[in-house]
């Protein structure tokens, strides 16, 4: 049977902050806490796992302040990061699927499994439900984030005081009731990819959903490079998966962000983005999204494209005036100099008669 593995992390950071940092290893993980759900949201059973952390051995003062931790415990109580990461894959079981309350949890479990030397058994691509994500897509814009104590108490779950918010257990448990609560059927096809591992080769991934696609690359050293490369620029509908001609090309909304417009001769308008985030290593990916767009749509994405032509053209010639006036000005400089020189040769000049 498949079961849903609500889990939640409190963890640890350098006291000195990024300076005191390991790189790779921003979080150490000191408790796990995780509910078992059934298929139909019901829970069958609960973990929790303190952590003896071995990198960061002080407390950073903001963890102490949420979280009732104090390192005393955790070096009496806990377990090396391996023993209870095995302990909690045991529990998790075959069949399973993560759902966690923001992006987070799963990238950093990773990153300490890395760092301990672990292999990751997760399929790739690694899918999970961000619930903080499908509760916004439920009952929000689909993109504000609210704290899991706001969505608590909106959806009038009672608080027990024996359950207080910021123990990995607790913050899992109402993960779990919200997931419960919530009308899931609805949201349950976006799914997310965990990006801590990206695809390789030409493995990339597609994801569908009811009124987009998303297309996941794999590395690239620079963002150029990945921009260039002709599976990541090229834009099939999301309907049919045909290949499109654009109507309008790529172009930048910010550094990291790019929109263009292209047309299936079935479907009609169809908008796609380009993100590029940073990946582990260093280099970059781009995930592209694609869906249907109205005329509304195109006139808009057409007028960021003009103002930000129009942009680029102040730009240059703002440039162009810069590099013109500093011009003007050394050649000013040396005209002055060789103006003084030839004064002077005058007087020399003269000196002598
Ligand atoms: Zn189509």
């Amino acid at each position: 049977m498949m079961h849903y593995i609500v889990f939640d992390l409190e963890w640890n950071q350098s006291p000195k902050g990024k300076e005191g940092a390991v790189d790779h290893f921003p979080f150490e993980v000191i408790e796990i806490g995780a509910v078992k759900l059934d298929e139909n949201r019901h829970p069958v059973g609960e973990f929790r796992q303190l952590i003896s952390p071995t990198v960061y051995t002080q407390l950073h003062y903001k963890i102490s302040e949420v979280t009732h931790l104090d390192m005393e415990t955790l070096r009496r109580e806990g377990v090396p990061f391996e023993i209870g990461m095995e302990r909690f894959l045991t529990w998790c079981g075959e069949m399973y699927r993560f759902v966690t309350w923001g992006s987070m949890d799963l990238t950093e479990l990773q990153r300490n499994m890395v760092y301990y030397g672990m292999e990751i058994p997760f399929p790739m691509p690694l899918l999970y439900y961000d619930l903080q994500k499908l509760y916004s897509l439920q009952y929000r814009d689909g993109k504000e984030k609210l704290s899991l104590d706001q969505a608590v108490e909106e959806l009038q779950i009672p608080v027990e005081e024996e359950k207080p918010f910021h123990h990995a257990l607790d913050d899992a448990y109402y993960t779990g009731k919200i997931m419960e609560k919530m009308e899931f059927a609805l949201v349950k096809e976006f799914v997310s990819m965990d990006y801590y591992r990206l695809p390789e080769g030409d493995d990339e991934v597609i994801l569908t959903f009811p009124n987009y696609t998303k297309f996941v690359s794999r590395e690239f050293e620079v963002k150029e490079e990945a921009l260039a490369n002709k599976r990541v620029n090229d834009v099939i509908c999301c309907c049919c998966h045909r290949m499109l001609r654009k109507k309008i090309r790529w172009f930048a909304l910010n550094p990291k962000l790019y929109v263009c417009l292209a047309i299936c001769p079935e479907h009609g308008l169809v908008r796609s983005k380009i993100r590029i985030k940073k990946s582990e290593s260093g280099g970059v990916f781009a995930i592209r999204t694609s869906k249907l767009a109205d005329e509304a749509e195109a006139k808009l994405i057409s007028e960021k494209r003009n103002e930000m032509k129009q942009k680029r053209t102040e730009k240059n010639r703002e440039k162009r005036h810069r590099i013109g006036k500093q011009r003007a000005e050394r050649k000013k400089a040396e005209g002055q100099k060789a103006g003084q020189i030839k004064s002077e040769e005058k007087k020399a000049e003269e000196q002598k008669r």
